[in-house]
């Protein structure tokens, strides 16, 4: 294994119920270090651009608005396998199906309003990385 770095979110629902300290404790605990965090309150043009990928999904208009809807906590996480732990630490999309322990679990209100997102690959983990941080903002 070995130490990669990848994006995540606290989501507006997340931060609206002043959730930033408990999820990133969740993060830390579970050994992954945030080497980049700021706050942003992301244009409607810059949440479509992040969520390209997805331009075709019926969802796509309710997730935009959400996105722009309160401030996000964009980081970077690292760690060994960060990836793929990141997303392990999170839980399935649907909170309804996420496991015990989860942030999702844990947090979640419902699969819209699912108070993080975090990078599926190491090639959309540089890139969404890339979309968000110049490499200055980094410092591990
Ligand atoms: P993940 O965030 O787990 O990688 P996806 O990439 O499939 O999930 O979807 C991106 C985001 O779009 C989800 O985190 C969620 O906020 C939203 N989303 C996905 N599916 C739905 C749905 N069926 N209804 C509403 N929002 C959804
Ligand atoms: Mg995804």
């Amino acid at each position: 294994m070995a130490i990669e770095r990848t994006f995540s979110m606290i989501k507006p629902d997340a931060t609206k119920r002043n959730l930033t300290g408990a999820i990133t404790k969740v993060f830390e605990d579970n050994g992954l270090r945030v080497v980049a965090s700021k706050r942003v309150w992301m244009s409607k043009r810059e949440a479509e651009g992040f969520y390209a990928v997805h331009k075709e999904r019926p969802f796509f208009g309710e997730l935009v608005e959400g996105m722009t809807s309160g401030p996000t906590v964009v980081q970077v996480l690292e760690g060994e396998n960060a990836i793929l732990k990141n997303r392990e630490i999170m839980g399935a999309t649907n909170p309804a199906n996420a496991d015990e322990g989860t942030i999702r679990k844990m947090f979640a209100l419902s699969i819209g309003e699912n108070s993080v997102h975090g990078s599926d690959a190491p090639e959309t983990a540089a890139q969404e990385i890339k979309y968000w941080f110049a490499d200055t903002e980094i410092v591990g």
